[in-house]
């Protein structure tokens, strides 16, 4: 058994057959079922051909062009693609060990280096490269033949998705029933797809550096969401050990559910709202059955996961938010505006990383699309005609900006009256998750409807700490003194202006540090459904008298440190 420790973060256990992704979904490792096997030797007889194909043309034009002497470099890759170490030996280890045939040509080929790497002659292991160009070709041709997704569908029993960094719209393709948990390399706590994995209550580690390359295909793997640990072959008396424990943590969950149900009112009487944050339509029911008395954020970029241009579409759109609406049954929606790169847009040359932080995104980059901001706004101003809806726009830096982004609401209302469309009265606010916005809140809060305080990213910019690096992950403090000044001074200063303030970044769903919020002036908290019966019982248990002190001296301290101290010292009076 190996065993390797990362950041728990999505609680629970999840067990299952190991399936790699590497580079987005480039490289796909798994086992596949006993059936399947003849169509991997198959795709693999096909990428070969292919591959004959392409190199005859390739010696013939090099032929052609540089001379028939530097062609016979393509002779020797022609036999390679023949030798019986390469494609046939891949066809071997599919027969044998079941494995996908990408994989199978990428163990031959590390099979076959090994050998070159053993060799005296500088020459001969020099070729190692020229093995590695056919493979790669091969590799190419194996993956252009269909559909990734559609092997994922053929894959047996319960998944544990292994990866180096694993996007949200991937997931989001993907059956989740199947999902028993994630493994990546990278990440942390605010990673999106972590958010996501809570949210569809999937265990997730993060951080594991190499957990893609030493995790084999098709190896059983425990993963702890809450410890962090991960096992990869364990023995059948420790899976039957965490299956018990995972039976235990889900009656324990079940046993909270009640509180879901119950009023979130302070000890001492004041009324908390607590709503639900939202990456998937699907998942609104749910947040309503556990006690979410509207939708706090929905991270509307999730229409285009997988969907993309046809995500643009004022249709579709309309139709999700809709049905948000519909499914709250009266609940309040705040929905946020696209917050995502020009890549993840589908308007960037490819090659663009797949999220530039602080280049074109968020509320800047639906300014300058103009046809696509506008037909986000008519969908939202038409679905909100079915319920209570609120927009929400991201990354906001300055009150330049919500200006323009409210003149922008107007523009498309008028687009819709033109239409013979009636337009009811829609709250427009803003996230405040950058700096300057919180440092401007009183200017912001003068021509904002209400704000949400997006904890994710106002740490990161506030810290200069990058929400979703491992290595840095220990600097990324929520508890740091600089946070708690300004998360009391955008509560001030919204509360001055009587603007609600709400808070829909991670802080909000942990139950230790919700007290302290309240007792900095704040009263809404949206946050992932699973966390909304935990906050309610301690909403329940708190007296806002004990939690003005808690924070007063949390002020004081000087280091997260002594806030975590101050925070410990009163878990033993503040009844919760
Ligand atoms: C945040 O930044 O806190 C937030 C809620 O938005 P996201 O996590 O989507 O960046
Ligand atoms: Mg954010």
């Amino acid at each position: 058994m190996m065993k390797l420790n990362g950041l728990g973060v999505s609680p629970g256990i999840g067990i299952g057959r190991a399936l790699v992704v590497t580079r987005g979904m480039h490289h796909l490792r798994f086992r596949v079922p006993e059936r399947r096997v003849a169509a991997e030797i198959e795709r693999l007889a096909a990428a070969r051909e292919q591959s004959r194909v392409q190199i005859r043309h390739i010696k013939e034009r090099i032929a052609a062009t540089v001379g028939d002497e530097h062609a016979y470099l393509f002779d020797a890759q022609l036999l390679m693609l023949d030798d019986p170490m390469l494609v046939d030996r891949a066809a071997t280890i599919v027969r044998e060990e079941r494995l996908n045939a990408e994989s199978a040509l990428q163990r031959a080929l590390d099979e076959v280096s090994a050998l070159f790497d053993r060799m005296d002659d500088p020459y001969l292991r020099e070729r190692k490269g020229d093995v590695a160009d056919v493979v790669g070709r091969l590799s190419v041709n194996l993956t252009s033949g269909g559909d990734p997704l559609e092997l994922f569908r053929d894959v047996e029993g319960p998944i544990v998705l292994v990866a180096d960094e694993l996007s949200p719209s991937l997931i989001a393709q993907l059956d989740f029933q199947r999902l028993a948990g994630f493994v990546t390399d990278a990440g942390s706590w605010t990673y999106h797809t972590a958010i996501l994995a809570r949210s569809i209550h999937v265990p997730a580690v993060a951080g594991l550096r190499n957990a893609s390359g030493a995790i084999p295909p098709g190896a059983l793997v425990a993963v702890d969401g809450s410890s962090g640990e991960v096992l990869v072959d364990p023995p059948p008396d420790v899976v039957a050990d965490l299956e018990a424990r995972s039976r235990k943590r889900r009656a324990y969950e079940r046993s909270l559910d009640e509180y879901g149900t119950l009023p979130a009112v302070t000890a001492d009487g004041t009324p908390i709202r607590i709503e639900a944050n939202v990456e998937l339509p699907e998942e609104a029911a749910r947040a309503r059955q556990r006690g979410a008395e509207g939708i706090g954020l929905y991270r509307s970029e999730f229409i285009l996961a997988g969907a993309r241009a046809a995500g643009l579409d004022e249709e579709a759109q309309y139709l999700v938010y809709r049905r948000l609406l519909e499914a709250m049954q009266g609940g309040r929606v705040t929905v946020r505006t696209f917050d995502v790169s020009e890549s993840q847009l589908g308007v960037a040359p490819p090659g663009e990383p797949l999220r530039a932080p602080l280049g074109l995104r968020g509320l800047r980059l639906s300014l300058s699309f103009d046809e696509v901001f506008q037909a986000q706004l008519r969908a939202l101003l038409r679905a909100a005609a079915h319920g209570p809806l609120r927009i929400m726009f991201p990354f906001v830096t300055g009150v330049e900006e919500l200006r323009a982004a409210r003149a922008a609401v107007t523009q498309a209302a008028d687009a819709l009256r033109g239409r013979g469309v009636a337009v009811p009265h829609v709250p427009i606010g803003i996230m405040i998750e950058v700096p300057s916005a919180a440092l401007t809140i009183d200017l912001l809060a003068a021509e904002a409807d209400f704000v949400s305080i997006g904890t994710n990213d106002l740490i990161q910019y506030t810290l200069a700490v990058d929400r979703t690096d491992d290595r840095v992950s220990r600097m990324y403090e929520p508890l740091h003194p600089a946070i708690l000044r300004v998360l009391r001074q955008v509560a001030k200063g919204a509360g001055r202006r009587g603007v609600p303030v709400s808070v829909c970044g991670e802080m909000a769903a942990d139950p230790v540090l919700l007290p302290l919020l309240t007792g900095l002036g704040l009263r809404e908290f949206s946050m992932t459904p699973a966390s909304i019966p935990v906050a309610k019982q301690v909403v329940r248990g708190i007296r806002l008298s004990d939690t003005v002190r808690l924070a007063s001296r949390a002020l004081k301290a000087a280091t997260a440190a002594d806030v975590e101290k101050v925070l410990a010292e009163s878990m033993a009076t503040v009844k919760r």
